[in-house]
């Protein structure tokens, strides 16, 4: 094709529109985009949180059921086993948030909170990073630095199952009497039998078991697959927009050795969201979204995605949820009112009618009652106990004040006396018995039978 003159009429320049093929336009490396949010973060700091938490629970008395005791440690509170109310209602509360939990949130617990998680993760990570060191530093053969990072590893991992059944075991029994029997090396008692047995399973645990025991037996996971409906927040792969690249990065971050592009309902999948971060990791430096997200059930927005209201983002999003939570709140609120009604001191006084009354020589009437005092704190207290609406009445044989130790309950008969002369009714006299301990004040409305005019 002849060369195209153009302007030669105006009188312009000559411009010669040449043959030559055109060079390709360059192609632009797309720019980065934000790869979003830290999901690994999280969980690393959510599961140090835990395990602090953990530590600190029943060293500090905070959560503990003591076995031999027959306590159980709440927040400050000393509940005893006879405390049914509280413990049913805490124990009625956590029932309801662990379904609360799976419902709204899948396998979040799993992925974020579960001890056998945390730890499973922690161990493989130790035996990863003993590995990495040993090669590192030591100048010697393969199989020689394989057989000393595999003994470090079995070595540290014994202390850390003597430490972590050491605190578990705590939950149960008291700390100092545990540390006790440690020091001693106790295996011949019960407890020494059992702290013994749980340190075995925790190695065996750490070395051998880890991540299997989640897809394997744990009632907990399976109970959260049933749980789960079609506004659960699952972790899910949406091929939309643009394809996979297939770089695979998604499978060597998955810790539980699974493809979550084949279905967002695989068992082995405790929602940590690490593929989320590790897809968008690497398509962010392509200039695109990741293909991986937290959805509200498989055909559901995204996190984060349209939720204009408080409880649609913590994933109310159905009457179902709205119900659970009340129940939930049903139970929080029962169980705070429990706890504020609670007396360190539980006093009960009830009359002993055996006999109706007694009367002595000089003819005062004497009536027998019971009193119950048990101490639920963790001081001595003195609960004084005073009659009201009863004149000329006093205690028998006893001062009215009793002393009860710690952890301790007093349980004993005593009697209330009234002089004829006190000019008391025949028959029934109502009256009322008050207790004081410290600044807590009770009251019994009790009876006191007089003879009758006839009696003889
Ligand atoms: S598939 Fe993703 S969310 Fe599920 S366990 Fe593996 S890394 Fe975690
Ligand atoms: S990380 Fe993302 S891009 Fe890579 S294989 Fe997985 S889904 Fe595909």
């Amino acid at each position: 094709m002849p060369a195209i003159e153009p302007g030669r009429d105006s009188g312009g320049p000559l411009v010669t529109i040449s043959e030559q093929p055109q060079p390709a336009p360059k192609k632009t490396r797309p720019d980065p985009i934000d790869p979003g949010f830290h999901y690994h973060r999280l969980r690393k700091a959510v599961h140090a949180t835990c395990v602090i938490i953990f530590f600190l629970l029943p060293l500090s008395n905070l959560m503990r059921v003591d076995i031999p005791r027959q306590r159980f440690y709440f927040f400050g509170y000393e509940l005893w086993i006879s405390e049914f109310a509280i413990i049913f209602y805490s124990m009625m509360f956590l029932m309801f948030v662990v379904a609360a939990m799976a419902i709204m949130w899948g396998r979040v617990y799993c992925g974020y909170l579960c001890p056998q998680m945390i730890f499973s993760e922690a161990s493989i990570g130790l035996e990863n990073w003993l590995r990495r060191t040993v090669n590192k530093y030591m100048n010697a053969g393969a199989k020689t630095r394989a057989v000393l990072s595999k003994v470090l590893f079995y070595l540290l991992s014994g202390a850390a199952s003597v430490l972590l059944s050491f605190v578990f075991i705590s939950y149960f029994v008291e700390p100092r009497d545990l540390l006790h029997r440690l020091m001693a090396l106790d295996i011949k008692t019960a407890g020494g039998m059992a702290g013994a047995t749980t340190t075995l399973l925790t190695l065996i645990d750490f070395l051998f078991v880890r991540l299997r025991f989640c897809t394997t037996v744990c009632p907990y996971g399976y109970l959260q697959g049933m749980l789960t409906d079609g506004h659960t927040l699952l972790v899910h792969y949406r091929d939309d927009g643009h394809e996979c690249i297939e770089c695979k990065k998604c499978l060597r971050v998955c810790h539980m050795g699974i493809d979550i592009r084949r279905s967002p309902y695989q068992i082995e999948c405790v929602g940590c969201g690490e593929c989320i971060e590790a897809c968008n990791n690497i398509l962010s430096r392509l200039g695109q979204p990741g293909l991986i997200h937290y959805v509200w059930g498989e055909k559901g927005e995204r996190l984060g995605d349209g939720d204009k209201t408080w409880f649609q983002k913590i994933g109310l999003r159905d009457a179902k949820r709205v119900v659970l939570l009340l129940v939930l709140l049903f139970y929080g609120v029962g169980l705070f009112t429990a706890l504020s009604m609670r007396n360190a001191v539980l006093v009960q006084v009830s009359p002993v009618r055996a006999t109706l009354y007694r009367q002595g020589a000089d003819g005062t009437v004497y009536n027998s009652f019971h009193l119950k005092a048990a101490n639920r704190s963790s001081t001595q207290q003195t609960v004084v106990l005073g009659i009201e609406g009863l004149p000329g009445a006093r205690f028998e044989g006893f001062e009215n004040a009793v002393v009860v130790n710690a952890a301790q309950t007093q349980d004993f008969d005593f009697e209330i006396a009234a002089s004829v002369a006190a000019g008391l009714a025949p028959g029934v006299n109502h009256f009322r018995l008050t207790s004081r301990v410290g600044n807590t004040t009770d009251s019994f409305d009790e009876t006191f039978i007089m003879p009758f005019k006839d009696s003889k």
